[in-house]
């Protein structure tokens, strides 16, 4: 039996544990606690992945969606909603999950792993090193580093914490000339404070508490949110949030998942979600790799493309979030990360010429598998189903000129379903 262990108890390690577990698997996971509380906001696509990935202690902990004010470029407020997430009892309902599933939680720091193509030694304290045949590396932004791989420009967070009065739920982001800072407000009165800046601006460490409670001081949507109570004495955690892409996700026997494998910048949002991503179908990758060595390499490029594919589309929303503010063009902060990464749209627009048939790799019966998908300018993966309508052969059909009969062939709504997505490509009768 392949003995799988599991680095770090995040979302993403937890996610991986669980489907690992669920199709059979012996697996353990090794992970220390998070050494800083923290306040997050999720949004309704971290709740569905919470809930896909069977975790559903943690959704649990998730507070019921509250007001948040947006402040951006300065002319004008617009609100919409968020859930916010105290990441300390979310961490702990992770392990709750985990241990109700019956997956053993060991609390240890991983100091080194030993890796050879027989497995890994993973040395831990306290305690005697693991042996494990398939490694999970999901240790989030601790996780060391391998490879080459592709930064954002070097970013830093600092959060404060302090305690006041109970009362209504919420949180607020605002631009500011050299960074942006969210804030939120926990319904039992912990509130929340994170300004993120350029890592090459900051103020030396034995500052920075003062340097935080003068930036609180001086914004009108920090008193409009925490009132007076926003000036007393809070914690301080200064905390990377640089983009980061590892090249290499995985190897023989071992893959990278989360923030691990790529990490998000802050300002998207989607951190929790974009590390759920790349954990769901990590049991598929991992499954086929040690029940299928001959398609082992097709199960690593699909992790591998998808990582890299994700990581680029929330790159690019960020750099158009980012571009989004113009008041401050030359400030090094905004001037760097409106072009990162590159200048690609954030989605290609629909060429009818672009789109052909390829085999691809697939997740199928919790193994990956070459299939038949459509790639398009937009979703260069492919597309193998259309509300569960494989396209491929219809497009195979429509460049032989047999559309009608492939059409005819198809209920009234499946139809009108692929006419309406054939127009939307661009294709014209
Ligand atoms: P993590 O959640 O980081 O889990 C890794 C686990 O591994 C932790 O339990 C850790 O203790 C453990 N570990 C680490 N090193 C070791 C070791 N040596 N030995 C044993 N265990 C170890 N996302 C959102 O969705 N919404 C937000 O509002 C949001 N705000 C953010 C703000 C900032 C400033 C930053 C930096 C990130 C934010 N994120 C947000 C992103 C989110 O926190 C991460 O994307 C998400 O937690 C990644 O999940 P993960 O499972 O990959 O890693």
């Amino acid at each position: 039996m392949t003995e799988i262990v599991v680095l770090g108890a995040g979302p993403a390690g937890a996610a991986v544990a669980l489907g690992l577990k669920r199709l059979g698997y012996a697996v353990r996971v090794v992970s220390e606690w998070r050494r800083f509380a923290a306040v997050e906001g999720v949004s309704q696509r971290v709740l569905d992945g919470l809930r896909q990935a069977g975790l559903n202690r943690a959704l649990a902990c998730a507070a019921a969606p509250s007001p948040r004010r947006v402040l951006w470029n300065g002319d004008g407020q617009s609100i919409n909603q968020e859930c916010l997430l105290d990441r300390t009892r979310f961490d702990a309902a992770i392990r709750e999950d985990l241990q109700a599933a019956g997956i053993e939680v060991l609390e240890a720091r991983v100091l080194r792993v030993e890796s050879t193509d027989d497995g890994h030694l993973i040395h831990v304290e306290p305690g005697e090193p693991l042996r494990g045949d398939f490694l999970v590396e999901a240790r989030g932004r601790q996780a060391p580093l391998a490879g080459g791989r592709l930064r954002g420009p070097e970013t830093l967070s600092l959060l404060n914490q302090w305690q006041d009065a109970p009362g209504h739920p919420g949180s607020a982001v605002e631009s500011v000339p050299d960074g942006w800072a969210w804030m939120a407000r926990l319904d039992d009165g912990r509130c929340y404070w994170q300004i993120t800046l350029d890592a090459r601006d900051l103020s030396p460490k034995d500052q920075l508490p003062e340097y935080c409670a003068q930036r609180r001081g001086e914004s009108a949507l920090v008193r409009e949110l925490f009132g007076e109570a926003a000036l007393q004495p809070a914690s301080l955690h200064a905390r990377s949030s640089t983009a980061i892409l590892f090249h290499e996700a995985s190897g023989a026997n071992w893959l990278r998942v989360g923030d691990a494998a790529m990490a998000v910048d802050p300002l998207s949002g989607n951190g929790i979600f974009q590390s759920l991503s790349s954990a769901l179908q990590a049991p598929a990758v991992i499954n086929t790799m040690i029940k299928c060595p001959e398609r082992a390499e097709l199960a690593r490029q699909f992790h591998q493309r998808r990582v890299e594919h994700l990581f680029l589309r929330f790159a690019r929303t960020g750099r158009d979030f980012y571009a989004l503010e113009q008041r401050w063009p030359d400030q090094p902060f905004w001037r760097d990360r409106c072009t990162w990464p590159d200048v690609e749209p954030m989605h290609a627009p629909a060429d009818f010429s672009q789109v052909r048939v390829e085999r691809a790799p697939v997740i199928h019966d919790e193994l990956i598998e070459e299939v038949e998908v459509v790639v398009t300018a937009d979703q260069p993966l492919g597309i193998w189903h259309l509300q569960g309508l494989e396209l491929a052969p219809i497009v195979t059909a429509l460049r032989r000129g047999e559309l009608n009969q492939a059409l005819t062939a198809l209920p009234e709504q499946q139809r009108r379903m692929v006419q309406g997505w054939l127009l939307s490509q661009g294709y014209r009768p």
